[in-house]
């Protein structure tokens, strides 16, 4: 029985605060979220930011927005707060500083006093005899003294762990036992020259501070277990299990990446979505992107799909994250969103499209500004969606104002000019009787547009597209009572009259 057997489950996500959250990172989040939830246990949420030169500015905030949009939830880090805090690296200096002395002085690990050029002359001569390790363990070691005084002479001194000269095993839940033979890992550093701890140094530190039971994180990581694992037994701490996921590549087979969106605008061409903020703004549902990525390198050991966030819950477990590579499938995406925009519950639909109105830069001022009744309204009346933006184009000109619509010149053609201006003329009819009309509901005006078909022998588009033209300026709207409604019959009639007076004389 190990260690861990028997205690509550633990897990952490830990972002460096170096942008915002990647599409991965958020499949990391969401796998240890599940395994959390499933049994009942802890789910950690840990800032990175010992790695002060790679720090970007607001990206801690904007890692929480993505991850409450994703609707993961953290029991303990920044704002939840909890007993193994704080939270963020940066803050837990003596922490690290109390665990190096212990290493230190074990002889474990060393201050290393080589200058820069003595480091570049070290991987000339390993590039010159083809050797992938570079840096020599001195020999003799410096003592501790040595190590301090050179830093009270405001030397550049780290301190490097001294990698055992053993193999050392990894017993990964997704990968099975992975070996690293000995002499493959050269003595590396745990304490920058200032002062702070390097990530692997932090992250055995704090995995084991906090308590940290499982840690699952993608294959990027594989290499860097064997460093924590030799930390863990110098300095007496539990391993946690491991697990590390597969990696995930676009469908052209190369590695999804944040470097894609600069080889794309280089290209010329539309930056792909990567990052969670990305999928946001391009007007996906969070529900959708949680289910998608559910499936990168999960199944549920049938053909089923769709999940929700409750139902992955219930059917996830680790056994079923399979080892080979993840792809990336945007259409597939694509048919998810649509899926769920068609099947999720109003309210929750209409809140992500708020949220979305909110986040995405291109939203014309008059859809931000208007009243929320509208607003559902329009969502309503846009039923088999696949993104956020298609509900703009079809309902987008709702919202703006009457004298702003501007009619597109091939619809003009083709449904009001065509056939000696038919569609005019029946805009000509139809404004008379839809100012006479009294009830202003999408059943009576769907009546009265059947009434005007029966009475002219003419089919319903005939009379609908001319309506739609006229008050959209475009051949694109909701159904024609559901538009009619949305805008009212003063604007209605205000846009029939303007596309009337627009008419070219014959
Ligand atoms: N800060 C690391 C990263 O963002 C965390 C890796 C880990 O989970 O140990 O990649």
């Amino acid at each position: 029985m190990t260690k861990l057997e028997g205690t509550k489950v633990r897990v952490r996500f830990a972002p460096s605060p170096t942008g915002y959250l990647h599409i991965g990172g958020a499949r990391t989040v969401l796998f240890n979220w599940l395994l959390a939830r499933k049994s009942g246990g802890k789910f950690i949420l840990r800032i990175e930011d010992t790695d002060r030169s790679r720090h970007v500015g607001d990206s801690v905030a904007k890692i929480l927005d993505d991850l409450r949009w994703l609707g993961m939830t953290w029991d303990e880090g920044p704002e939840a707060g909890g007993d193994a805090g704080p939270y963020f690296q940066s803050e837990r200096l003596s922490l690290y500083n109390e665990h190096l002395a212990r290493m230190l002085e074990s002889g474990d690990a060393y201050y290393a006093l080589e200058t820069p050029q003595e480091l570049e002359t070290m991987r000339e001569n390993a590039r010159a005899e083809k050797r992938i390790l570079s840096y020599d363990r001195p020999s003799p070691i410096p003592t501790i003294e040595e190590g301090e005084a050179a830093k009270r002479d405001r030397k550049k001194v780290v301190v490097r762990f001294k990698m055992p000269d053993e193999d050392i095993t990894v017993c990964d839940d997704i990968l099975g036992d992975v070996t690293l033979k000995s002499g493959q890992i050269e003595d590396f550093v745990i304490q920058k020259s200032d002062g702070f701890p390097t990530y692997h140094f932090a992250c055995v530190v704090d995995d084991e501070l906090m308590k940290i039971t499982h840690v699952l994180r993608g294959q990027e990581h594989l290499m860097n277990t064997p460093k924590h694992v030799a930390m863990q037994r110098s300095l007496g701490f539990t391993t946690p299990h491991y697990a590390h996921m597969p990696v995930i590549f676009n469908m052209n087979g190369s590695k999804m990446s944040k470097r894609d969106k600069e080889k794309a605008l280089k290209n010329g061409d539309p930056p792909p979505e990567i990052d969670v903020n990305d999928f946001r703004v391009a007007g996906y549902l969070p529900e959708a992107v949680v289910n998608f990525i559910s499936l990168l390198g999960w199944n549920p050991g049938d053909d089923r799909e769709h999940f929700s966030l409750g139902e992955l819950v219930e059917t996830f477990t680790l056994d079923r994250v399979g080892k080979t590579n993840a792809k990336f499938d945007r259409e597939k995406l694509l048919a998810f969103n649509t899926n769920w925009a068609a099947s999720l519950d109003f309210g929750l639909l209409f809140k992500a499209f708020c949220d979305f109105l909110s986040a995405s830069e291109n939203i014309p001022q008059e859809i931000r500004d208007a009243d929320e009744k509208k607003l559902r309204e329009a969502l309503k009346a846009c039923s088999g969606f696949r993104i956020f933006p298609d509900v703009i184009k079809k309902v987008g000109f709702v919202f703006a104002s009457d004298n702003d619509i501007e009619f597109d010149p091939k619809a003009v053609k083709k449904v009001l000019a065509k056939n000696e201006n038919a569609g005019y003329a029946i805009l000509d009819h139809m404004i008379t009787r839809l100012e006479a009309l009294a009830d202003w509901s999408v059943g009576s005006i769907e009546r009265l547009i059947n009434d005007v078909c029966e009475a002219r022998d003419i089919k319903m588009g005939n009379v609908a597209q001319p309506l739609r033209v006229a008050v959209s300026g475009s051949t694109i709207s909701p159904a024609i009572g559901d538009t009619l409604v949305l805008l009212g019959k003063k604007s209605t009639l205000a846009r029939i009259r303007k596309c009337l007076m627009n008419r070219e004389p014959k």
